[in-house]
């Protein structure tokens, strides 16, 4: 018999979180658009790197593992 698998709970909760200084200019505005790989742009970096866009500016590729992200220009 398998033990019972308690259930996980997802982790929704964002609030609280630290994110991580711009990995391109080092600021650190309290906000940066990241990665699950650990790539962190400030939104300014990011508007500013536009062979990272995809799709006409509304999502970004992560250039280190080529992940795609929902953009500021939603
Ligand atoms: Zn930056
Ligand atoms: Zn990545």
């Amino acid at each position: 018999m398998s033990p019972a698998t308690p259930a996980t709970p997802l982790p929704r909760r964002k609030q609280g979180r630290n994110f991580p200084p711009c990995m391109a200019c080092h600021a650190d505005p309290g906000f940066t658009w990241t990665c699950d790989c650990g790539v962190a742009f400030c939104t300014e970096c990011l508007s500013r790197n536009t062979d990272l866009w995809m799709g006409g500016g509304r999502t970004w590729r992560c250039p280190q593992c080529g992940k795609e992200h929902l953009g500021p220009n939603r």
